[in-house]
């Protein structure tokens, strides 16, 4: 790699972008992450910023090691980060128990608590007594091993903030398509024209990466899913704590101090206003389990877009053909979880030409060409 600070244009500035300029720095490689809006515009800076640990369905699927791999390095990372960047994320462990809600989810939660390591069936007293907003009754919870979670703006601008210190820049500015020379991809173009050179290329433009499938000649089937969440403030003291229910809803108290709960999954292209539909769903959701949520105020409604892939894994790797680009996109549900191990295993990919930590053959973003999706 030439030593001219743009060995690497990283186009898109949410988790992931920062993610990849980050571990791309901690190898000495200087990058320029390029922002259409600010920093954590989309998705990364609204999200619930939960790190739970992998489920049984997880840990049976292609998506096991790169989501216990990111589970295993928040924690380090944290400690790392924060100090790196001057910028306290409010990382914190806390127990959030998936409950049953029915005779069938128990004992499918049962079972899967005895295949998973560190996890255990608590009963209906237990649960209360780690989340005490639970109403009393009948029912348990499997327990699995603590949720980490943290501000995803805060973490997200973090990343940046120690990508910046390490020697990679920043431009405010939006990608509107690619330069190359042949097939190979030779830096990103901006709006207004210029052109920023590169060895390397990355497309990390979260639910708007699709926008590069016709720069790169190539299928990035990536589209929005939105999803909202509310805020609520506690009137009273509880414990860092949650519980989610066993279809992914979920409701945690957080280290700033309000109750974050959600969520919606909306196809509703890219509109991301929060709607009154959204809030009475979430609302729902938490008068099934702890009726004190209805005296809770609501101090702020948000709505995001997460970046779906056909097949929910996400699209990481080079892109086949085109020398230079690569892809980092489609992390859906959880792509501040596994934003270490992309980071990572993508800035190993660029310098080294292989990622040895982490096997990234079921994200390669040549398997939808493979399937004919476009
Ligand atoms: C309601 C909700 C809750 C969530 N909760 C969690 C959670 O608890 N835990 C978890 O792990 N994940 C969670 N997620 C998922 C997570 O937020 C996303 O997977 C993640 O933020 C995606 O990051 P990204 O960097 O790929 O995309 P984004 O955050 O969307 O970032 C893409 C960036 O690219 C920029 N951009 C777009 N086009 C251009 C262009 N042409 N030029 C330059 N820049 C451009 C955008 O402005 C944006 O800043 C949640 C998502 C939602 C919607």
């Amino acid at each position: 790699m030439s030593d001219n600070g743009n060995d690497v244009v990283i186009c898109g500035g949410g988790v992931i972008g920062a993610a990849v300029a980050y571990y791309l720095a901690k190898r000495g490689v200087r990058s320029t992450l390029v922002e259409a809006n600010t920093i954590a515009h989309g998705a990364s800076g609204y999200a619930a910023g939960f790190l739970s640990p992998p489920k049984l369905e997880h840990l049976r699927s292609p998506m096991a090691a790169i989501l216990e791999q990111s589970y295993g390095m928040h924690g380090p990372l944290a400690d790392e980060l924060q100090q790196d960047s001057g910028i306290d994320y409010r990382f914190a462990w806390a127990p959030s128990p998936i409950v049953a809600c029915s005779e069938e989810d128990a004992l499918d939660l049962q079972a899967a608590a005895t295949e998973v390591e560190g996890a255990r069936w608590i009963e209906a007293d237990e649960l209360h007594d780690i989340s005490p907003l639970i109403d009393p009754g009948p029912r348990g919870a499997y327990l699995g091993r603590p949720t980490g979670q943290l501000d995803s703006y805060l973490y997200t601008r973090a990343l940046v903030a120690a990508a910046e210190r390490l020697g990679s820049g920043v431009r405010m500015g939006r990608v509107t398509g690619l330069a190359g020379e042949g097939d190979r991809i030779t830096g990103a173009t901006l709006a207004g024209g210029e052109t920023i050179s590169a060895d390397a290329v990355v497309v990390a433009m979260g639910p708007w990466s699709a926008e590069a499938g016709p720069w790169l000649g190539a299928a990035v089937p990536v589209v929005p899913l939105k999803g909202q969440i509310l805020r609520l403030r506690p009137n009273r003291d509880l414990p860092l704590a949650g519980f989610t229910e066993p279809g992914g809803d979920y409701l945690m108290l957080k280290s700033s101090g309000l109750i974050y709960t959600g969520t919606t999954e909306e196809r509703a292209g890219f509109d991301a206003q929060p709607t009154r539909a959204g809030h009475d769903t979430i609302r729902a959701f938490g008068a099934r389990h702890a009726s004190g949520l209805a005296a809770m105020e609501v101090v702020q409604h948000t709505a995001c877009l997460r970046p779906l892939s056909p097949d929910d894994r996400p699209i990481i790797g080079a892109v086949p053909g085109r020398p230079g680009a690569f892809l980092a996109t489609g992390h859906g549900r959880k792509g501040v979880l596994m934003s270490p191990a992309t980071g990572a295993a993508l800035a190993e990919l660029i310098v080294d030409g292989q990622s040895a930590a982490l096997d990234l053959a079921p994200f390669d973003p040549g398997r939808f060409a493979a399937e004919g999706v476009t």
